[in-house]
């Protein structure tokens, strides 16, 4: 049977839409390689975020067009979000690629790309160039990212709850490239969640590009209850379940009945990601985010209150259309104040078709540059501070296996998701116990193995 190649890029949701499509040719009998070079098929997942992701996938289309002059037969396609919004005109700078499918096509991948093998194989050759493009909507595309390839010992699982975005930031291309909000039903995903318990995963990580704003066109609220916090207890109500996360919110989805579920569901773990974007009401007027800072920083308050040590994580934009030294200095200002356990920070990149590309007062590189070190540090300061404060005490961690760095070394998350590494053996993975904490570097903690309570 043949061999498929998929590499995705950007975020938990695209590594979720790949593995589903990886999914659905394993069960036609397709087999999954870790090089281009072993594949007949080679799909990249893109993303559109960032210009520089765009960029990187088309140079990797390009470079790997060489392949064909020893495997002919080879099908070339794209996939997710720069399939998206460029569509068919990938193809002008793609030439040799045989398949573009959209973000709501991923459970068409296997059969074009079938129809796409059997094409070349049989040497149609006045097909056997013709690509496919599909990018339509298609009503109920959500439900269709339901699948996974559970490996041997997988503790943890990403479970795609909904698509797209209504919000329009001024910023970002989501609403472009994924659509209109779109959520599954509630039992539907407690199913997935059972499957994947009774395949060993004690962990799932609930996705959605503005996940606490789930359910909101479909489903009613009920007892106070919005269709989110209906779902998270629905999902935490599942036997062997032992922890529920959830990402990427919108500070405006975090409504009273959200920030009580940290008071009440105990497998809800410390740990919220609140993206900030800017520290100035003014730029978040300009990038249309729909709260103050002064709003965020009451909204931390009430999680801080709501669940004591919770960690709040973040997003900024540092280098937004017309953002001043006062804009930036605001920023700062309130990275400092709120003391973030982490934080990602984007230079700004343009986006087409989004009100901000077009916005006066674009920043040149170098201030960008700039600002993005300047918080980098201060941000760092804080983070190394938090994990330093860990050193001594014990921590809970999910044991999910070797460490990337090194193998011979197992690693685990804590309740706050900070990544634990320690020695142990295969007994570990998989499993819930406390580690004692002895040293930590900037972005991770090493555990004692003497004292292992195990
Ligand atoms: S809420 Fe998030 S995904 Fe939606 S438009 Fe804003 S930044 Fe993009």
């Amino acid at each position: 049977m043949p061999s498929v190649y998929i590499k995705t890029y950007g975020c938990q949701m695209n590594e979720r839409d790949s593995e589903q499509v990886a999914r659905s040719l394993v069960a036609r009998g397709y087999s999954l390689v870790r090089e281009e070079s072993e594949a007949d098929v080679i799909l990249l997942n893109t993303c559109s975020v960032r210009d520089m992701a765009e960029q990187k996938a088309i140079g990797k289309m390009g470079m790997m067009q060489r392949l064909r002059e020893k495997k002919p037969h080879l099908v070339f396609g794209y996939l997710g979000c720069m399939a998206q919004s460029r569509g068919a005109e990938l193809l002008e700078n793609s030439p040799g690629v045989d398949l573009v499918a959209g973000t709501q096509k991923f459970h068409r991948v296997a059969d074009y790309v079938e129809e796409l093998l059997q094409r070349k194989m049989n040497a149609l050759i006045d097909d056997e160039r013709r690509p496919i493009v599909d990018t339509e909507e298609e009503a109920g595309s959500q439900s269709t990212i339901r699948d996974h390839i559970v490996k041997p010992n997988q503790s943890t699982a990403f479970v795609s709850i909904m698509q797209g975005c209504n919000m329009h930031c001024a910023f970002c291309i989501v609403p472009a490239t994924r659509g209109a909000e779109r959520s599954r039903p509630i039992g539907d995903i407690v199913d997935e969640v059972r499957g994947l318990v009774d395949k060993g995963v004690r962990e799932v990580t609930l996705l959605g590009q503005i996940v606490n704003l789930y359910g909101r066109h479909e489903f009613e609220k009920r007892d106070g209850l919005s269709p989110f916090v209906q779902l998270i207890e629905a999902v935490c109500a599942v036997d062997g379940i032992d922890r529920v996360r959830f990402t990427s919110p919108h500070p405006i989805g975090y409504r009273e009945d959200l920030v009580n579920a940290f008071t009440r569901l105990p497998k809800l773990v410390e740990h919220v990601h609140l993206p900030l974007q800017s520290g100035s009401n003014r730029l978040l007027k300009l990038m249309r985010r729909g709260y103050t800072a002064e709003k965020y920083v009451d909204l931390v308050g009430k999680l801080r209150a709501a669940r004591p040590g919770i960690a709040i994580t973040t997003d900024v934009i540092v280098g937004f259309p017309g953002e001043t030294e006062e804009d930036f200095q605001a920023t700062c200002e309130l990275a400092d104040a709120v003391s973030f356990d982490n934080a990602f920070i984007f230079r700004y990149s343009p986006r087409r078709d989004t009100p901000a590309a077009t916005m006066e007062g674009q920043l040149p590189e170098e201030v960008k540059e700039a600002r993005n070190q300047h918080l980098l540090e201060l941000i760092n300061r804080h983070v190394k501070a938090k994990l330093d404060a860990l050193v001594g005490g014990t921590q809970e961690i999910l044991c999910e296996g070797p460490s990337k760095h090194n193998p011979d070394r197992l690693t685990g998350r804590t309740r706050t998701n900070k990544i634990v590494v320690f020695e142990g053996g295969p007994r570990h993975i998989g499993q819930i116990f406390d580690v004692r904490i002895a040293r930590a570097t900037q972005s991770t903690l090493y555990g004692d193995p003497a004292v292992l309570d195990s």
